[in-house]
């Protein structure tokens, strides 16, 4: 992954706290990345409005300003499922037969098992720029689209 991709990753954890905190999006199907863009694929029953997609960028700008620390470490599954429940997955699998997690926080934001690489702090992500989100009515997914604007 190059160091862009690296902030790009990153952002979408941050972008991700932020989507479940305005509109309560909980389970991501798919994440995407390529360059300075991402995309991030959450389970959800509509379009967002406007307003919830200028929060949701405001959101995730304001918490890589923050300069928050972005936590990893490795867990055993159980003992990681006790402690964070099923807010660790994602909808697509770990495979079968992993006991060990590798786990990434971002302190009351965003908590995920993620064996990808990461920037230490959110501030090195710099800005982010929300494109218009897609609603795909057929698979109930929003697609929420990216860009590093920094
Ligand atoms: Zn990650």
């Amino acid at each position: 992954m190059s160091s862009e991709e690296l902030r790009t990753h990153s952002a979408l954890h941050v972008v991700k706290g932020a989507v479940q905190r305005v509109i309560g999006a909980k389970w991501t199907a798919s994440v995407y990345v390529a360059g300075r863009h991402g995309r991030l694929t959450v389970q959800f029953d509509r379009k967002p409005t406007g307003e919830e997609t200028a929060r949701i960028e405001e959101e995730a700008n304001k918490k890589i300003a923050e300069g928050a620390e972005v936590l990893e470490f490795e867990m055993e599954k159980q003992e990681a499922e006790g402690h964070f429940g099923d807010a660790i997955y994602d909808l697509f699998p770990v495979p079968s037969g992993v006991t060990i997690l590798r786990i990434v926080r971002i302190p009351d934001w965003n908590i995920n098992c993620c064996n990808q690489g990461h920037v230490d702090n959110t501030a090195q992500i710099g800005r982010i720029r929300l494109g218009e989100p897609r609603f795909r009515n057929a698979k109930r997914e929003l697609e929420i689209e990216f860009d590093l604007a920094e």
